[in-house]
C-alpha cells in the first residue's frame, strides 16, 4: 500500500514536469527587433504604473503541481564520515545539483521553511568545499530553460555566469537546454553573440553528452566524456540525457538531432575510458528516478540504467523529475537532489591510489534551508545586478485579481488558472475552442496586483500559439489521449464542456462533448482550435494535433495572457468553470 502510494506520487511528479511547453526559437531578426521595441516600450511605461516591492512574493511556486517537492523527510544524521579504513586512500567530495532552471532569486517553501536562491545554495556549496580541498562541483542538466525573468530575459546567461563564478567543474545537458535549439545551447557553452544580449563569453567548464548525435556529422554535439584528475586520481565522467527529450521539447529545438539509447552510449564510453586506464567512472544522467529517504523503493529510468550499465560505473547522478534519490542499485550509488536550487547532493568517495578504483562511496541529499545560513555576498550582488537590469519590465503592473488563480486541478481535472489561460488563448486567436497542457503552467497567480513578471513566471516558454481546424471526431480522439496506462494528463479547455467516466477502460472514457449552446459536438463538422506550438506538434503524446488542418501561427502565449489580463476589470474575479465533469 505504502509502496503503491509512493509510486503514484512519483508518477504524478513525472507527469507534472514532463511535457512542459518550450521556448520557441526567435524565428527571424524582424521578430527579434519587434521584441526589442516591446521591451523599450515597457520600460518607458513603468513610471506611470505602480510598482511592487522588489522582493518577489512566492507566487504559489512551492507546490507539488509545479514540480517542487515541498514536503521532504529531513536528514536527521548527515552523511556518515567515509570509513577511514586506510589513510592512503584519497577522499574526494562531489557536490551535485540538477534542474536549477535558472531560479537564481526564487525562494521556495520546504517543510514550511524558506529554501533555495542561488546565493544560499552558493553559501552551502562553499561551506562544504571548505571541508575537503578535493571537491568537484557537478551540474546535471536543466540549468536553464523554464527560468524566471531574472535569467530568461537575459538569455539565461546569468545562470551560466553564476555557475562559472562558483567554479563548476563539469556538467551535462538536460532536455531544457534544447528549448531554444542546439545553436543557442552551444552559444551558452562556447560563447557568442545574441541580438538581445550582445557578446557572451560562455561557460568556463566542460559540458558532456554521449547520446545526442548531430544527424549531419554523425558525431555527438558535445564531447561524450571528460576525464578530470583530482589529486592525481583520474575520474571519468560520461553525460547522457533522457531519450524522451524530443517528446518534451518543441520540434525546432531538436531538429537535426538524434537521441540514442542511454545505456548503449554509456557502455561504449566506459569501454573507451577503461582503455585509457580510468577505473573511477561517474555517469551524469539527466534521467528520472526516485527513492525513499533511506534508499528504499528505488524507481524510474535510473534504476534500469544502473542495472544495465557496465560494472566499472561507480556513481550515477540523476535529474529531470525533481525528486529525491539516494540509493544503491547493482552496486552503483544513484543520487538526485530535488530541483530549483533547493537542494544538492554531497557524495563522498575514496580512491585507492594504487588501483585508481573508488573504494568507498556515500551520499547525503541536503536541502538549502535559508534559516541559519548567510547568503553568499558575491553571488547575492550578482543576482541584484541582473534584477536591476530586468526590473522595469518585470515590475510593470498589468492587472489585478480578487482571488488566487491556481493550477491545482479539482477531481474532475480542471483548474482555475488552466481555464483562464485557455480562455486567453482562445480569445487571442478568436477560435471556437482552445486546449492548454497543464505542464506548461509553471506557477500560480496570487490575489492582488498582477505584474508582468508574475505572468512570465506562469508562462515562461514564449510558445507561439497556433490556430488550426479539427473535426469533432478528432477532438473526441484528442481528449481520449489524456489517459494512458502510465499517466493522466488533463488538458485545460475553453469553448466546450465534456464529461468522462473513470470506470471505463482507457480509450472509452469520454462520455459526451458539448458546445456552449448545450448541443453535442458534431463528429463530422470542422471547428477552429487554438493550442500552443508544443501541443500542435504532438507534444505530451497528444498526436491527434498533428492531424489538424489549416495551421497558422499567431502571437505567443505570454502576450496572449498579458493582454487578456489587461483587458479584465481591476480587480477581476474568476472561479472554476465546471467545464470538465467526472461522472460517478
Ligand atoms: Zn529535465
Amino acid at each position: 500500500m505504502d509502496w503503491l502510494k509512493k509510486a503514484f506520487i512519483s508518477l504524478t511528479l513525472v507527469i507534472l514536469i514532463g511535457g512542459f511547453g518550450n521556448l520557441s526559437v526567435a524565428a527571424s531578426n524582424l521578430k527579434e527587433s519587434e521584441h526589442q521595441d516591446q521591451m523599450v516600450r515597457q520600460s518607458q511605461s513603468v513610471d506611470a504604473s505602480r510598482q511592487k516591492p522588489t522582493e518577489a512574493k512566492n507566487q504559489g511556486l512551492s507546490k507539488d503541481y509545479h514540480g517542487h517537492k515541498s514536503n521532504r523527510p529531513e536528514t536527521k544524521n548527515p552523511k556518515k564520515k567515509a570509513p577511514a579504513a586506510n589513510n592512503r586512500f584519497i577522499p574526494i567530495q562531489l557536490l551535485g545539483i540538477n534542474d536549477l532552471h535558472g531560479q537564481l532569486n526564487v525562494t521556495r517553501n520546504v517543510n514550511g521553511k524558506p529554501a533555495g536562491r542561488v546565493d544560499y545554495l552558493a553559501a552551502y556549496l562553499k561551506q562544504r568545499e571548505a571541508e575537503n580541498k578535493n571537491t568537484l562541483l557537478i551540474q546535471n542538466g536543466d540549468m536553464v530553460g523554464a527560468s524566471p525573468p531574472v535569467s530568461a530575459l537575459l538569455q539565461d546567461e546569468p545562470t551560466i555566469e553564476i555557475l562559472n563564478k562558483l567554479g563548476f567543474d563539469i556538467g551535462t545537458v538536460g532536455n531544457h537546454e534544447f528549448d531554444e535549439g542546439v545553436m543557442e545551447l552551444l552559444r551558452l557553452i562556447k560563447g557568442g553573440s545574441h541580438p538581445k544580449t550582445g557578446k557572451f563569453a560562455g561557460s568556463n567548464f566542460p559540458w558532456i553528452v554521449a547520446n545526442v548525435i548531430d544527424e549531419k556529422t554523425g558525431k555527438t554535439i558535445l564531447p561524450p566524456y571528460q576525464v578530470i584528475k583530482v589529486n592525481g586520481m583520474p575520474i571519468g565522467f560520461i553525460g547522457v540525457v533522457t531519450t524522451e527529450t524530443p517528446t518534451v521539447v518543441i520540434p525546432s529545438g531538436v531538429a537535426g538531432l538524434k537521441f540514442t539509447d542511454e545505456v548503449e552510449a554509456i557502455n561504449r564510453n566506459v569501454a573507451e575510458l577503461k582503455k585509457q586506464g580510468v577505473k573511477s567512472i561517474i555517469v551524469l544522467a539527466h534521467n528520472p528516478g526516485t527513492s525513499g529517504p533511506n534508499g528504499e523503493n528505488p524507481t524510474g529510468q535510473l534504476v534500469d540504467i544502473a542495472n544495465r550499465v557496465d560494472d566499472e560505473v561507480d556513481i550515477i547522478f540523476g535529474g529531470h523529475n525533481h525528486a529525491h534519490m539516494n540509493a544503491t542499485i547493482n552496486n552503483k550509488l544513484v543520487v538526485q537532489s530535488y530541483s530549483y536550487g533547493t537542494a544538492f547532493s554531497d557524495v563522498d568517495i575514496e580512491i585507492d591510489p594504487k588501483t585508481k578504483e573508488i573504494v568507498s562511496k556515500s551520499a547525503e541529499i541536503v536541502t538549502t534551508f535559508q534559516e541559519g545560513m548567510k547568503p553568499d555576498p558575491e553571488i547575492k550582488q550578482m543576482i541584484e545586478g541582473y534584477e536591476a537590469k530586468v526590473e522595469p519590465i518585470v515590475n510593470r503592473v498589468i492587472g489585478s485579481t480578487a482571488e488566487s488563480l491556481t493550477a491545482k486541478q479539482n477531481e474532475n481535472g480542471e483548474s482555475v488558472l488552466g481555464s483562464f489561460i485557455a480562455d486567453a488563448q482562445r480569445n487571442a486567436l478568436k477560435t471556437e475552442f482552445a486546449f492548454m497542457n497543464p505542464g506548461g503552467i509553471r506557477a500560480d497567480i496570487d490575489p492582488g496586483e498582477i505584474t508582468w513578471g508574475e505572468v512570465y513566471t506562469v508562462q515562461p516558454f514564449n510558445n507561439d500559439l497556433v490556430k488550426m481546424t479539427m473535426t469533432g471526431q478528432q477532438i473526441r480522439d484528442l481528449l481520449k489521449q489524456q489517459w494512458s496506462p502510465t499517466k493522466t494528463n488533463m488538458l485545460q479547455i475553453s469553448g466546450l464542456t465534456y464529461s468522462w467516466d473513470a470506470n471505463k477502460p482507457i480509450g472509452q472514457r469520454i462520455v459526451s462533448i458539448k458546445l456552449p449552446d448545450g448541443t453535442e459536438i458534431d463528429p463530422n463538422k470542422s471547428y477552429t482550435v487554438t493550442a500552443n506550438i508544443f501541443l500542435s506538434g504532438g507534444g505530451d503524446g497528444f498526436t491527434v494535433f498533428t492531424q489538424a488542418q489549416n495551421k497558422e501561427v499567431g502571437p505567443n502565449d505570454l502576450d496572449a495572457l498579458v493582454n487578456f489580463i489587461s483587458a479584465q476589470p481591476k480587480p477581476f474575479t474568476y472561479r472554476i468553470q465546471n467545464r470538465i465533469q467526472k461522472v460517478q
